[in-house]
């Protein structure tokens, strides 16, 4: 390790940034971050520090006339500080103060220069009081920046409230628990259990609730877990679609039931321990019964799981999500619901089809090829509206005459999107009395997005994920070669 990351209380302690521009200035809002009490000694200052120095909040020391930052590398006088930055655009200056700190065993960052530092100012991931520091030791501030973004990205952005929650039953928790080992037991529950879900949601007094719970029932016997469903869209396909909230509880569940548009990599958020079951359904083969998952999805809650259903796209488009909440409901348990990306917008979005457009499409209806009935509810063409039309691949031809007999012209363009999102995503643009053609030339299968209307033409201009598999029918090129 070439650096020992410390975490420092700087409250009321004095620190010296030489250098007034923008490098300085937010040395200076970080240092003031942690309650330092900051001197700038520079020839001129920033707006918003000289904001800060006219208001007292900071110490401003220019330079006399004897010159540029003479003052400042002194080691008596650095020894005033605990941590001093330099922040000059000076090179040489900053090396000077490098050096008077050293000799003033004073750490000392040098901006741009991890060499020169004694210390070095980590990218912050802030849930206080958890706090991530992430330092690349200097040899690259960008990856050390990508790495906070995922960091970000994992952690609840009410984890510090969880923390707090945390610091202010410690003692509680430690009077009634006095065996270490079976503290930390208790504090590994906590988390693993229900009290972080009702702080993330903003439950607060829940939390509390359930804190209060779980410690009677440690008293009392063994605790007892207690379930919780998790209805969470996985996106149309790409394990990085997923929204975070969707993440964060899939990593938590103790079971995750998975459909069969959920991508693999999706389910490698799962926890490794996860019991991982698949509830697919395959278009026109026997398969598991709703049923089936609803009894699942209940037996798994009420043996006290955390169960996650994880469902392709979002779980109220077209998933029958309703139909697992109704079978939640009866039983009286608990759950969630998160939001995925649908069909509809990852294929619009990964094909470049914008869904509306100012004075081409105003509305977008979203039905089902699938059935009977489903075809039904497509009223009469309207101008300026885009269909997305989920399932029912296999039935394309007579999706086809069903809207063209209900005053679609034969030339509405139409594209139909196989596998959005994922690297195999396929478009296909085409009108709506080629459909059928073009669906059989180029055998599409499952799962695939009919998009009709104004603006799927804009597939072809707009392509611009996986363009080499965007394909016109018919192909343009062999209708020039043939006339
Ligand atoms: N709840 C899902 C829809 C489930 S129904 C959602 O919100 O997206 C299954 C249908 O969704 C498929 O038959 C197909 O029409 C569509 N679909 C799902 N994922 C898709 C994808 N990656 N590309 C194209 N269509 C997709």
């Amino acid at each position: 390790m070439e650096h020992l990351p410390l975490f420092a209380r700087l409250t009321d302690r004095r620190c010296l940034v030489v250098g007034g521009g923008v490098v300085g200035t937010r040395k200076v809002r970080q240092l003031r971050s942690a309650g330092a009490l900051v001197t700038v000694e520079a020839p001129s200052l920033t707006d918003e520090l000289q904001r800060l120095a006219d208001q007292g909040e900071i110490e401003f020391d220019p330079p006399g006339d004897s010159g540029n930052h003479a003052r400042a590398i002194d080691a008596e006088r650095l020894s005033r500080y605990w941590l001093i930055v330099a922040a000059t655009d000076d090179k040489f200056v900053n090396a000077r103060i490098a050096s008077a700190a050293d000799a003033a065993k004073r750490f000392c960052n040098v901006v741009d220069d991890p060499d020169l530092s004694s210390f070095i100012m980590p990218a912050i991931v802030d849930r206080a009081p958890i706090t991530v520091a992430i330092s690349s030791g200097g040899h690259s501030p960008v990856l050390a920046r990508w790495v906070k973004g995922l960091i970000e990205s994992w952690l609840p952005v009410r984890l510090g409230e969880l923390a707090k929650l945390a610091g202010r039953w410690r003692a509680r928790v430690s009077k009634t628990i006095s065996n270490l080992d079976q503290r930390r037991r208790f504090w590994e529950q906590v988390i693993e259990g229900p009290v972080p879900e009702h702080v993330y949601a903003g439950r607060d007094v829940d939390a509390e609730v359930a804190l209060d719970r779980l410690l009677a029932e440690w008293r009392s016997t063994r605790a007892r877990p207690t379930g919780e469903a998790y209805l969470v869209g996985a996106g149309p396909g790409s394990a990085d679609l997923i929204t975070l909230r969707g993440r964060q509880l899939l990593a938590q569940a103790e079971v995750v039931l998975y459909d069969r548009l959920v991508g693999e990599e999706v389910l490698e958020f799962a926890r490794r321990d996860a019991e991982l079951i698949s509830v697919a359904k395959t278009p026109g083969q026997p398969s598991i019964k709703q049923a089936q998952i609803n009894r699942l999805l209940v037996e798994h809650v009420r043996a006290g799981k955390r169960v996650c259903r994880l469902k392709g796209g979002d779980p109220m488009i077209f998933g029958r999500g309703g139909e697992e909440l109704e079978a939640l409901a009866e039983a009286g348990l608990p759950f969630q619901v998160v939001p995925g990306v649908s069909a509809v917008e990852g294929c619009a979005s990964y094909a470049g089809i914008p869904l509306t457009l100012r004075g081409a499409a105003q509305s977008v209806v979203l039905t089902t090829g699938h059935t009977e009935r489903g075809i039904a509810e497509v009223s009469s063409f309207e101008p300026g509206q885009t269909l997305a039309l989920y399932m029912g691949v296999a039935r394309y031809a007579v999706l086809a005459e069903r809207l063209m007999a209900r005053g679609y012209d034969p030339e509405t363009p139409v594209a139909v999107v196989e596998r959005g999102t994922t690297k195999h995503q396929r478009v296909i643009g085409t009108v709506l009395g080629s459909l059928a053609r073009a669906a059989e030339a180029h055998e599409v299968s499952a799962p695939a997005l009919l998009l009709v209307g104004e603006t799927t033409r804009f597939a072809e201009r707009y392509s611009w994920y996986a363009p080499e598999r965007l394909v016109l029918y018919p192909d343009p090129e062999s209708l020039e070669r043939a006339s």
